[in-house]
């Protein structure tokens, strides 16, 4: 499958999910000159592979369709961390019900930790596309590979594009059970130090799936 195609698969596949509808989200994977990114405004199921956008890091695009509006914080992620090479954003259902109220995820589940740390962020609000919104999603990243935008989504980052929609998918399930643990007071919150043991148990978890590709 060429790049541009694993996009696309990429982006019907979070609609299967009910990770994004319609035409929110977007999707970008990292190239040796830029990135590839998906077009603004079109519906998965239109996605053509000349549709995907090729793009430099100084943000100019090749080709006849428009890049994605975000395609700053998908720039500026992959300038600030090397080690992505992957990201999908999206508008689901739970992640926009936190996000909302402008909450992240505390350590209210051990699986928390899967997006790098003690807590999942949620950036401050700022308007779709701006260069205002691309700073505070790459501060609410650092350390952290997912992370929720005020009134408006989430973002999850991975080395390949498998790995960032499989955090997509941990993520809103996580937002669900942090919403739905919330309609019967605050649930406990796991210490540091604990979350601390499972992010260096997580290191040497997953080792079966990711030497099958993902
Ligand atoms: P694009 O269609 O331009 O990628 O925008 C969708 C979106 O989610 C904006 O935040
Ligand atoms: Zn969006």
């Amino acid at each position: 499958m060429t790049p541009r195609q694993a996009i696309i698969e990429t982006s019907l596949e979070m609609e299967r999910l009910d990770l994004t509808r319609g035409a929110s989200g977007n999707i970008s994977l990292r190239t040796e000159a830029g990135f590839l990114v998906t077009p603004s405004g079109m519906p998965p199921c239109t996605l053509k592979p000349e549709d995907i956008v090729e793009m430099d890091m100084d943000g100019t695009p090749a080709g006849a369709r428009k890049p994605s509006s975000e395609w700053r914080f998908h720039r500026d992620i992959y300038a600030a961390r090397p080690e992505i090479g992957a990201i999908v954003h999206s508008h689901p259902p739970f992640g926009i019900a936190l996000a909302s109220h402008g909450r992240g995820i505390p350590a209210f589940h051990y699986m928390v930790a899967m997006a790098g740390g003690r807590d999942i962020r949620c950036a401050p609000y700022a308007t779709y596309g701006t260069q205002e919104l691309s700073d505070y999603a790459v501060t609410a990243l650092e350390g952290r590979l997912a992370c929720l935008l005020a009134n408006h989504g989430m973002i999850a980052a991975g080395k390949t594009l498998e790995r960032a929609l499989a955090l997509a998918v941990e993520v809103e399930s996580l937002a669900e059970g942090y919403w739905r643990a919330l309609q019967i007071g605050e649930p406990v919150i796991l210490s540091d130090a604990e979350m601390d043991v499972v992010i260096e148990k997580f290191k040497g978890y997953g080792a079966n799936a990711q030497s099958s590709g993902g």
